[in-house]
């Protein structure tokens, strides 16, 4: 006897953050590239595109005035002040993504992991990305020769700061090689995904 079971369940909103030099941007690209049916958020930002960047790629770059008539209208899930720049998740396309069972990919600081774990609730999974050490950490930034002394001090403080809400997170992972990190991450998508407490409706057989 054959049995065909058809399980629908909602989207699950998967936020990677950790700090900027622990490699996440490829970790994300590569998993994108990896996994079907996963769907890159695109937040709002007021900072300035870097070489290579595109306007709805990467972010919508926004002017401020732009960025907070969309905050008060409330079109931000939740948005945040990072290194002097303002960053915004917007609300429509997660909501939709939540309701017909889409699943989206988050990267985001630890204030947004915070604000949308308290209100997605069980939807949002949230994994945080080390570098392999903090001595790491400062000879990436370092090298990446965009940014200066004080700027390195102050992403390497608030890298340390950002650590401490692991205990907020439901995942952790070690960025030490990119192929086991992204194999970690499919890991985790997967077996979130397998969940029976996600099942909303069980369909014909
Ligand atoms: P970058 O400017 O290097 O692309 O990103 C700087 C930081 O902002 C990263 O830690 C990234 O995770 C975070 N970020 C990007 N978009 C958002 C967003 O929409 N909300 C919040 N809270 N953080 C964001």
């Amino acid at each position: 006897m054959r049995a065909d079971f058809a399980f629908e369940r909602h989207g699950i909103v998967f936020i990677v953050s950790g700090p900027s030099g622990a490699g996440k941007s490829t970790l994300v690209d590569a998993l994108l590239a990896r996994v079907r049916d996963l769907t890159l958020s695109i937040s709002c930002t007021t900072r300035a595109p870097r070489a290579g960047e595109r306007h709805g790629r990467e972010y919508h770059f926004v002017d401020r005035d732009e960025f907070t008539r969309q905050r008060d209208a409330h079109e931000f899930a939740e948005w945040a002040e990072v290194h002097g720049s303002l960053y915004g998740t917007i609300r429509r396309p997660l909501d939709d993504a939540v309701a017909d069972g889409t699943d989206m990919l988050l990267d985001i600081d630890v204030q947004g992991a915070r604000h949308l774990k308290r209100s997605y609730r069980e939807a949002a999974v949230a994994v945080m990305v080390f570098p392999p050490s903090w001595d790491e950490l400062e000879r990436r930034l370092r090298a990446r020769r965009t940014e200066d002394d004080a700027t390195v001090v102050r992403r390497l403080t608030r890298a340390r700061e950002e650590a401490a809400a692991l205990g907020e997170y439901d995942y952790w992972l070690v960025n030490r090689d990119v192929e086991q990190s992204v194999a970690r991450l499919e890991s985790i998508v997967v077996a979130e995904r397998a969940k029976v407490a996600r099942i909303v409706v069980e369909g014909p057989s």
